[in-house]
């Protein structure tokens, strides 16, 4: 039991992360309409939980990440830090003041992501609701866990779900795999089928075609989150936008 609800809670939190946050609230790579934007806000709140990351703040700091990729003003390149750690707790506090509204960016950066004050202030960031989320994820394990190391060693992943899939990526998708094209950056594709962070780790392919909504290239490539948002286009959820007809700043589209 307790083996499902950490592959069910990793995958379907790293799914939201792409499919929401990364895909429509950053480059707007499909449309819905207002009320299937509001289900799937809720449900990225929903299953993210503890570790909930606000459209606005993740928007703007991956739009950064696109049009600085790899230099001295990207927020999160793995090139400028010893560890991961380091990297994420840097990266952490630019996406707070984002979040929070505390520092506005660049103006080509801001607009066309969706804000819920609900979610995004009142419910996703506020430390009482964390905590709730936390006794939750512990509550679970205390009923099901069969070995005292599950505790131990699971369930802390769950309380920062977020981050851990936020370091795997920014860290490894810009370090570790191979390169289909030469990017002008270090992005890398760490693996040819990304079920880990479902396609998130085609970095190479996602920068030199920042349009494009299915991150694999190759024949041989299988990005997880296009599956799924072909089969939401199919039953009419979303309506998938054609690369030329995204209306987006020239550094989402092509950073090379
Ligand atoms: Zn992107
Ligand atoms: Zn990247």
């Amino acid at each position: 039991m307790v083996y499902a609800f950490f592959i069910g809670h990793w995958l379907l939190s790293v799914l939201f992360q792409s499919l929401f946050l990364h895909r429509y609230a950053a480059h707007r790579m499909y449309n819905m309409s207002p009320r299937g934007e509001k289900v799937m806000h809720f449900l990225c709140w929903f299953v993210q939980g503890s570790s909930y990351l606000s459209p606005r703040g993740y928007a703007i700091l991956h739009r950064e990440h696109h049009a600085f990729s790899d230099t001295e003003q990207d927020p999160h390149a793995p090139g400028f830090y010893p560890n991961a750690l380091a990297m994420m707790w840097k990266t952490k506090k630019r996406y707070d003041d984002y979040a929070h509204y505390r520092a506005d960016p660049e103006p080509r950066f801001l607009g066309g992501y969706p804000e819920w004050k609900l979610i995004d202030q009142t419910l996703g960031q506020s430390w009482a609701m964390r905590v709730l989320w936390g006794v939750v994820y512990t509550a679970f394990y205390f009923t099901f866990a069969t070995h005292w190391w599950q505790i131990a060693f699971m369930l802390p992943f769950h309380f920062v779900m977020g981050p851990v899939h936020g370091a795997i990526v920014n860290w490894c998708g810009h370090k570790y795999g191979y390169r289909n094209f030469d990017n002008a950056d270090r992005s890398r594709n760490t693996l040819p089928i990304d079920v880990l962070t479902m396609g998130e780790l085609f970095q190479n392919n996602h920068h030199k075609f920042g349009a494009s909504p299915n991150f694999a290239a190759k024949w041989f490539e299988i990005d997880p989150t296009w599956q799924v948002m072909r089969v939401l286009h199919a039953l009419g959820a979303i309506q998938v936008r054609a690369p030329e007809s995204q209306v987006l700043p020239e550094p989402l589209r092509h950073a090379a």
